[in-house]
């Protein structure tokens, strides 16, 4: 069968797929098969695919028609300019987090100029916060945690395909991933986190693609959704330098009680940054340390 066919049985596949760019997936899916790029499909649509391909590539196809997230099957996710892989078992990269990102590193230029410092990340994942602050700041040393296997084989992997010097990763419950470890000095100047904060009976609520496929202790927030932000802000006062930053991924509608639970627990220069969509997606604020004698 030649390109532009199969592609276009592809596209008739998911076309009736909500949130879909049916073209742009198929054309993902058949350029990783094929082992060339985009363009090479859209300028060789006459050219013969094998009969093994054709197979494989329409299997694929209908397991994306039943929802099944394209970034599993072509294990990879472009998030911050890179590359990363991802498997059933972490949270696939969302652009909106990009807008962290960015904020840090813009915040680690004006800040902390070539000046060493520590990032610590809770709840890594497949990496996207932490591995692309220590791709892009090779002054930051990043130290990331998460409490399950899958997230910290997928970072590893990154971290290796980044080529990572800067980056320490860990196994833990929050905090107690860096209690106790060894040349690890316990306080950061920057405390990140994306945390599950979806309320416990919404996910059920959520896109095919994300409540049957995406691993819910990444999404599930408690009933409130608060559940994770009521464990790390009282902790991370311990944890932070002075006027050292925490900041979080925050739910479209948690911006209000998030900056309320900062200001309690004494925190300042508060601030809500919003995502694409102009819905709040981000908090942080800054804690003061007394200064010790
Ligand atoms: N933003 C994610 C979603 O689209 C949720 C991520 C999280 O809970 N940290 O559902």
């Amino acid at each position: 069968m030649e390109i532009n066919q199969l592609l276009k049985k592809g596209v008739d596949l998911i076309k009736d797929r909500p949130y879909t760019n049916p073209v742009l997936e198929a054309t993902l899916l058949l350029s990783q098969l094929l082992n060339v790029d985009r363009i090479y499909i859209y300028t060789h649509g006459r050219e013969k695919v094998e009969g093994a391909i054709v197979e494989k590539f329409l299997e694929l196809m209908e397991m994306r028609k039943e929802g099944y997230p394209l970034q599993y099957i072509i294990k990879k996710k472009e998030f911050m300019g890179l590359e990363f892989y991802v498997e059933e078992g972490v949270l696939i990269p969302r652009s909106d987090t990009e807008i962290l990102v960015e904020y840090l590193l813009d915040y680690i230029d004006k800040k902390y100029k070539d000046t060493a410092i520590k990032l610590l990340d809770l709840g890594i994942g497949s990496g996207a916060i932490a591995l692309s602050v220590a791709y892009y700041r090779k002054n930051v040393t990043v130290y990331g945690v998460d409490i399950y296997d899958t997230p910290l084989k997928v970072a590893n992997i990154n971290k290796e395909r980044f080529k990572l010097d800067n980056v320490h990763l860990f196994k833990g419950d929050l905090f107690d991933g860096i209690e106790g470890i060894e040349g690890i000095e316990e306080e950061f100047h920057i405390i990140a986190s994306n945390p599950p904060y979806i309320p416990k009976e919404d996910i059920d609520k959520l896109q095919e693609e994300v409540k049957d496929y995406e691993p819910r202790e990444a999404l599930d927030g408690g009933e409130d959704g608060l559940e994770f932000y009521r464990r790390i802000i009282p902790q991370s006062k311990k944890y932070l330098t002075h006027e050292g930053l925490l900041i979080f991924e925050i739910g479209y509608d948690q911006g209000q009680e998030l900056r309320d639970m900062l200001l309690e627990e004494g925190f300042k220069n508060i601030e809500i940054l919003k995502d694409l969509q102009g819905l709040d997606r981000v908090v942080l604020g800054v804690y003061e340390k007394e200064l010790k004698e």
